[in-house]
């Protein structure tokens, strides 16, 4: 059965944004009836506790799943059984050694890129790179001898990288592009550089993990915030080389990447940003129970109050004629200070 997940990382309570999403993704998969699962992302930043806490507050607000949560750190050998499908179809090489810090990666994207070849190959005119977004990985362990990576590694111990250019069977060094389907977004085009599959402390790179899973999982609906927007391509196009490196068909997914909940600065709502979990909030005023919490959440997404289950069909037609909400929602304090 086609599956839809809320994934959060254990790094702390949720707060009125992650809450929000979370319910956005339980009513997508009701609606669509698909099964609902929950993914603990605990590959890093874990706080202890926060996994039981969480998901007791996902409860509190209405929401149930439908198998045991499962936990990435206990799914090593999925990550490892992907690296290995990967260089079985491509060759060892499509998975490399990558010894560079961040700061190395800032210093060589910022100097300036040659000059792209042109179709014939010549070299293009100068200033017409592509644009790369920062952090975009410019390829500088790609071509490692043995003899330099075994050098490098008594310095520093390399992470993985996927050199995406081998594996989409372009030309070395050549971007390949992707697409992921989301539907508030359109069609969501991006550039797909050698991201990291393994972190260099040895950890699976959330990029990585997220494609394993979804796909050992059944998961054809992703639902999140839209800060994870760029990842989407890049993801996609991750899932479809695993597929094909596999010999299995790739699944349909849809992506819906909700707004974000704003402070009122206009940035990502944070717990900076004073009672935002449902714990302050009832600290803060007992009347905000997580089921008013839920209501008040419910009509942000302009959806009927009271059990997640009665606004299934609301949700559903706005799935169907396309009228989910697109503006973010604006967290207003005062709202929540009491009466
Ligand atoms: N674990 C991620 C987060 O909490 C979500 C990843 C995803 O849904 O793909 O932001």
């Amino acid at each position: 059965m086609p599956a839809g997940r809320y994934a959060p990382s254990p790094t702390g309570a949720l707060h009125l944004g992650n809450l929000r999403t979370a319910i956005v993704a339980w009513l997508a998969a009701r609606a669509t009836d698909r099964t609902f699962l929950l993914r603990v992302e605990d590959l890093d930043r874990v706080r202890a506790g926060a996994e039981a806490a969480q998901l007791a507050e996902l409860a509190a607000v209405g929401l149930d799943w439908d198998a045991e949560p499962v936990r990435q750190s206990e799914r090593t050998g999925l990550y490892d059984d992907a690296v290995a499908a990967l260089r079985a179809a491509h060759g060892a090489d499509a998975v490399y050694e990558c010894f560079c810090s961040r700061k190395d990666i800032a210093e060589a994207t910022s100097a300036p890129h040659p000059a792209p070849a042109d179709d014939e190959g010549a070299p293009g005119p100068a200033g017409a790179a592509p644009l790369r977004p920062p952090g975009f990985y410019p390829g500088t362990c790609r071509g490692l001898t043995e003899a330099q990576r075994a050098e490098r590694r008594r310095v520093r111990p390399a992470a993985l990288r996927i050199d995406a250019a081998r594996v989409a069977g372009l030309p070395e060094g050549e971007i390949p592009r992707a697409e992921a389907v989301d539907l508030l977004h359109g069609e969501v085009t991006g550039l797909v550089d050698d991201l990291v599959l393994r972190r260099n402390d040895g950890a699976y790179a959330y990029n990585l993990a997220v494609v394993v899973d979804d796909l050992a999982q059944g998961v054809d609906q992703v639902v999140r915030g839209d800060d994870l927007l760029d990842s989407a391509p890049r993801q996609r196009w991750l899932a479809a080389a695993l597929c094909a490196a596999r010999g299995e068909a790739l699944p349909q997914t849809s992506y819906l990447h909700v707004p974000l909940v704003l402070n009122a600065e206009g940035r990502r709502l944070a717990k900076r940003d004073g009672a935002v979990t449902l714990e302050d909030l009832a600290a803060a005023d007992p009347s905000w129970t997580p089921e008013r919490v839920r209501d008040r959440l419910l009509s942000s997404l302009g959806l009927p109050p009271g059990p997640p289950a009665d606004a299934v069909p609301a949700f559903a037609r706005m799935l169907e004629d396309g009228s989910l909400p697109r503006e973010p929602w604006v967290f207003d304090p005062a709202e929540f200070a009491g009466a």
